[in-house]
């Protein structure tokens, strides 16, 4: 697709905007999209069908499509980011690709510690305790902080501490409990390790179910996902698996988000803000909890996910996005003097 071409349609569509104004709107939109779930299809054909405006998606990993954007400068196609973390967020933030939006339909929609300045949270995800029933007491494991009792000797199975979404637990400690509280426990941690960090969530569940390790930590998701899986080796994987909600007695349990900015130099502005606030609509949230089991941000969205509906009801962590992100950088560098690899 041609950028030069693009910038030349946009702005022939706006100087004709002033005698007719209904063609003013964009016909197309580009998104860098590092969300790669099935169910997003339905996402994007819906937008194009209420809408009539084309949507044209570019798929990548996080990190590239970042680079990409940047290398592309002025001359980048790209309206929208749409990835999950907020630190990553922050990252792509941070380094002037997002700008300020204002909209009444997201302020009305989405809460406000779900709002950065320059980026909004579609959906969340919690980040929780998952435990082996046989060999682990729930009353243990109540806690992030219990992770690091040693108890649990040896039990401790955790993905690798420079992976945002520890990154984002370590940023909400550090928030709540300060940093050398949260030093304290990640060395602990590390001391409970069963194994050196390896792989992603889901290995870690299988990981506790197969009895390799007693514990872990883990992203709603994930369990959500084994939970309303047809294939019996999940569902065993499931059976064996207890949950926990931590922290509820303090300061809840941390979430974590997926969220869009609209870009800097986004050709087609109005599309994006228009898409941004689509995000927002039931039918999308919807989209997001039912496809890929995450919580809608919009509090008044109705699920109809079993495997959400069975997981209840907890306290979550009231913690801004913004917060969050700016701890991710400290976190790092805790998780590192503490060994977590
Ligand atoms: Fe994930």
């Amino acid at each position: 697709m041609s950028t030069r071409l693009h910038r030349a349609f946009g702005l022939t569509l706006v100087a004709l905007a002033c005698q007719n104004p209904v063609l003013a709107a964009d016909a197309e939109l580009n998104i860098y999209s590092a969300r790669h779930y099935q169910t997003d299809e339905a996402l994007y054909a819906d937008f194009t069908k209420q809408t009539g405006i084309k949507v044209n998606r570019l798929d990548g990993k996080e990190d590239e499509l970042l680079e990409r954007i940047k290398n592309e400068g002025k001359q980048s196609p790209a309206d929208i980011l749409i990835t999950v973390d907020a630190a990553r967020l922050d990252i792509a933030d941070k380094a002037g690709l997002f700008q300020p939006i204002t909209s009444k339909v997201l302020q009305a929609r989405i809460p406000a510690q779900l709002r950065a300045p320059n980026w909004i949270a579609f959906s969340t995800r919690a980040r929780v305790i998952v435990y082996n029933k046989a060999n682990v007491k729930a009353a243990s494991v109540q806690t992030y902080g219990d992770l690091a009792h040693p108890r649990l000797k040896n039990q401790v199975c955790v993905r690798s501490g420079s992976h945002p979404y520890n990154l984002s637990l370590g940023a909400a400690m550090i928030a709540h409990d300060g940093e050398a509280q949260t030093e304290a426990w990640s060395r602990g941690m590390v001391q409970n390790f069963a194994r050196a960090p390896k792989g992603g969530d889901t290995d870690q569940l299988r990981a506790v179910a197969a009895g390799e390790c007693g514990v872990t930590i883990s992203n709603t998701y994930y369990l959500a996902r084994l939970m309303r899986s047809t294939k019996p080796e999940d569902l065993k994987v499931v059976a064996a698996l207890g949950v926990v909600w931590p922290n509820q007695a303090t300061w809840g349990t941390h979430i974590n988000v997926s969220g869009a900015g609209v870009i800097k130099t986004a050709p087609h502005r109005e599309a994006a803000i228009k898409f941004m606030e689509y995000l927002s609509s039931d039918k999308a949230q919807n989209y997001f909890a039912d496809g890929n089991n995450e919580w809608p941000a919009v509090a008044s969205v109705k699920i109809n996910n079993p495997a959400l509906k069975a997981l209840g009801t907890f306290k979550p962590d009231t913690l801004s996005v913004d917060a969050l992100a700016n701890n991710a950088s400290k976190a790092q560098k805790v998780f590192d003097r503490a060994g977590w690899r």
